[in-house]
């Protein structure tokens, strides 16, 4: 197995490449790919930025060029569900671009001449990735996020959720347009900008993949407050502590 890691932005990736263990970087399309080995995992870090394209193009040169068997994504995303809060953690058994619309065509949402909207995350990897998420929230948590941090951000009890995750080349800050999405999509649990075209190029590949978030925000108008204090505090935190636990039982 050879990992791919991917986030879109440095915190959701933060000390991962410092944890590594014999790095190598390699500049690439103005991205820079580190490989290394997290525990007895070998893996290639690297940041796609932000958006669709952005995101897939680096999904198909970790496949391409650095030869990744396995791929992760991990990040943050806005809340599309009521049940769903920040500081939780979603884990996609499902990825949608929203923002995709060929009709009358081809059906809202699906991409075309794939005859699919819905795109499949890998069961072993989703499964093994959630109970990380699940072992982190209960073991690690409160010794990760300090007492003033888990106030300041009203964080009671994290839990992980699984389901849909839907992509778009969209801040989504207006909470009209996320109850809008959500009547649209029932089942959504978060929105993001990556997941689901990464999901596309592994899918079209043949490679497993699996896409883990942490919930900054609630996608309304008090997205980008919320969203720039969360990430740094907290979100890093999170993927870091997740992403290493996923990495050292995969071995077992
Ligand atoms: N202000 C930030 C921009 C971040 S864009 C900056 O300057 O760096 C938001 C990133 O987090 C995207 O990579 C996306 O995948 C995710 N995200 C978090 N909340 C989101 C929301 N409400 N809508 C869409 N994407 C969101």
């Amino acid at each position: 197995m050879r990992l791919g890691i991917i986030s879109a932005l440095q915190e959701e990736q933060q000390g991962l490449v410092e944890a590594m263990q014999g790095p190598a970087k390699l500049i690439h399309g103005m991205r820079e790919y580190t490989r290394g080995r997290i525990g007895a995992v070998e893996a290639v870090c690297v940041l796609s930025r932000i958006g669709k394209v952005a995101a897939a193009t680096t999904a198909s040169m970790l496949i391409e060029r650095f030869g990744v068997t396995h791929v992760l994504f991990t990040g943050v995303a806005g809340a599309g569900h009521a049940g769903v809060r920040v500081g939780d953690i979603v884990v996609a058994d499902s990825l949608l671009q929203y923002d995709m619309d060929a009709s009358p065509l081809f059906p809202r949402f699906e991409v075309p001449l794939t005859g699919l909207a819905h795109f499949q995350t890998d069961l072993y990897l989703t499964n093994r990735l959630a109970d990380s998420a699940e072992r982190f929230l209960a073991h690690d948590f409160e010794a990760t996020i300090d007492a003033a941090e888990r106030g300041q951000f009203a964080l009671g009890q994290p839990r992980v959720h699984r389901g849909l995750i839907a992509s778009g080349d969209q801040f989504i800050s207006s909470a009209q347009r996320i109850n809008a999405l959500g009547e649209a999509l029932p089942g959504m649990l978060a929105v993001e900008m990556e997941g689901a075209a990464v999901a596309q190029v592994c899918f079209e590949m043949g490679v497993p993949f699996a896409v883990m978030r942490t919930i900054s925000d609630n996608a309304n108008e008090a997205a980008a407050t919320d969203f720039m204090r969360f990430v740094s505090a907290v979100a890093s935190r999170y993927a870091f502590q997740i992403v290493t636990r996923f990495c050292r039982e995969l071995e077992t």
